[in-house]
C-alpha cells in the first residue's frame, strides 16, 4: 500500500475518528476553526489538520490543529507552494527538457 493510500484509510478509519489527540483538539477549539472561527456544524465539521507527520496514528494533542474545510484546503494548498518555492531548480531538470532525443509530444497520437 502506498503512503498515499494508508494515509487515506487511517484518515477514515474510527482509530483516527476516536484518535484522542483529535478529539482534544476538537474540545480544545470549542468546535470552532482556528483561523476563521467558523464554528463546525454536521453538514460541515470541522476537520483536525496535522501540523506534523512524524506521529500519524499516535499523535499528541499539539500535533494537530482544528479548522473548518474552507481553512484546511487554504492551509494544505499554501502548505505546498511553500514546499515548491524550497525546491531548488536541478541542473537535470533542464537537461531533460532540452534532451530532444526524448520528445514528450507524441506525433503519431491525435
Ligand atoms: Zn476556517
Amino acid at each position: 500500500m502506498s503512503k498515499t493510500t494508508n494515509y487515506r484509510h487511517y484518515i477514515a478509519s474510527d482509530k483516527w475518528r476516536n484518535s484522542p489527540a483529535r478529539l482534544a483538539e476538537l474540545a480544545a477549539s470549542k468546535d470552532r476553526c482556528r483561523l476563521c472561527f467558523e464554528k463546525g456544524t454536521a453538514a460541515a465539521p470541522l476537520e483536525a489538520h496535522h501540523a506534523t507527520y512524524e506521529r500519524i496514528g499516535d499523535e499528541a494533542i499539539g500535533d494537530l490543529t482544528a479548522l473548518c474545510h474552507r481553512c484546511h484546503v487554504e492551509v494544505t494548498s499554501m502548505l505546498r507552494r511553500r514546499r515548491y518555492q524550497r525546491r531548488r531548480p536541478r541542473r537535470a531538470d533542464v537537461l531533460r527538457l532540452r534532451d530532444t532525443r526524448h520528445s514528450f509530444i507524441d506525433p503519431t497520437r491525435h
